[in-house]
């Protein structure tokens, strides 16, 4: 196999309701897509779900926009390969920008489950025909609209909620929720948002009582220890997601019992081989994971769909109907979620129709690798 061209699209989708985080708020998503022509014509396609700011971590939109034409598009672009893994090699000395190699490694991906007559989950080792979805909720402006979301999401058929958590919207939205609803699977996400300290250890011994699933990432990135302390005093498994960015961060996690449950964020991890790596790992270590959602677009939302098939993804993935986020995707037909489940495509490649002639029509900037190249003759 190889690749000959490859182009990238910066897309803006305006998103239904706008979503709020520890960090920060927004009202739309702007991600960079992946085309990658193979020599015989066939095409691939990966999503980069960076962030455009470097709030969730430090790549953006703009820095995987530098990087992806300078190093990675040609680290891939006339290489022969036999399958996707062999790309790891190929940009081994292209430190960080997960975010943008995630991009490439789903379009080689794509490429491959094409070749094969395949399905993706089925390339990847998936073993379900349907996954769980949950949905992640932000921060509301009050109670009372969070209940209402909540209760939206319930009717709409999804029995996982993720709500989002910061100082000073924690215990008492979480408590609201649990008694309004006392059997759902409830967990939270703080993204990093508090610092270790007595009185926060003591916030989270207080959320025990509310049978979380888990509390996802309370600490910053690099803050092992703090998890690891707090996974002493509270009977509520700890999720890591930010902290995991390679399988020795995996490692780091469960020798220090930092945490309990791993979020598989395919992004975050450098793309579907890591991601496969991380969950084959996890499952020997026995650590049950979920994959996290970046508000992906179709594309990686179709390969957050893929990967979720695996056998140790165990619990609900952030793999919910691109309704919920987008009025029109970038795919058909669109992710849907049934009664919260996503079905698995099992039609070789992606199993979604990649529109790109919305792709083109919506683009803010667009590379192309051809005409990226001095022409031959002009060569000195
Ligand atoms: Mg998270």
């Amino acid at each position: 196999m190889r690749i000959d061209r490859i182009r990238l699209f910066e897309v803006s989708l305006p998103l239904r309701r706008s979503f709020e985080t520890s960090s920060h708020r927004k009202s739309a998503i702007t991600h960079a897509l992946v085309e990658a022509t193979s020599a015989d014509g066939a095409v691939g396609w990966g999503e980069i779900a960076t962030p455009q700011d470097p709030f969730f971590g430090a790549e953006t939109t703009g820095t995987a926009w530098l990087v992806a034409p300078e190093f990675l598009a040609p680290a891939v672009l006339d290489r022969e390969w036999a399958h996707p893994e062999e790309l790891e090699a190929a940009w081994a000395k292209v430190r960080g920008h997960e975010f943008a190699k995630a991009g490439f490694v789903g379009a080689a991906w794509d490429l491959f489950a094409q070749y094969q007559g395949r399905s993706l989950a089925s390339v990847l080792g998936g073993t379900r025909e349907v996954v769980q979805a949950g949905v992640s909720l932000g921060i509301e402006p009050s109670i009372d609209a969070l209940l209402e979301q909540v209760q939206r999401q319930l009717d709409a058929g999804y029995s996982r909620v993720k709500l989002k958590i910061a100082p000073g919207w924690d215990l008492e939205p979480v408590t609201a929720v649990r008694a309004a609803h006392p059997h759902l699977d409830l967990h939270v996400d703080a993204n990093g948002a508090y610092d270790w300290s007595d009185e926060v250890a003591e916030l989270f011994e207080r959320l025990d009582a509310s049978a979380l699933t888990m509390i996802e990432q309370p600490f910053g990135v690099r803050d092992f220890l703090a998890h690891q302390q707090l996974q002493r005093r509270i009977a509520t498994p700890i999720c890591l997601d930010e902290s995991v960015v390679q399988l020795d961060d995996l490692e780091t996690m469960v020798r220090l019992d930092a945490g309990r449950i791993l979020n598989v964020k395919v992004s975050r991890m450098g793309g579907l081989t890591q991601a496969r790596r991380a969950h084959d790992r996890a499952s020997e270590l026995g650590v049950p994971v979920w994959c996290g959602g970046m508000h992906e677009f179709g594309i990686g939302r179709a390969a957050n769909v893929a990967v979720s098939s695996l056998p140790n993804f165990s619990l609900p993935s952030d793999v919910s109907g691109s309704d919920k986020y987008y009025e029109e995707d970038i795919i058909q037909p669109t992710v849907a979620a049934h009664g919260g489940t996503v079905a698995v495509p099992n039609v070789p490649g992606l199993g979604y129709e990649v529109r790109a002639d919305r792709i083109t029509e919506l683009a803010n900037r667009v590379w192309d690798s051809a005409a990226a190249r001095v022409p031959e003759a002009e060569e000195v």
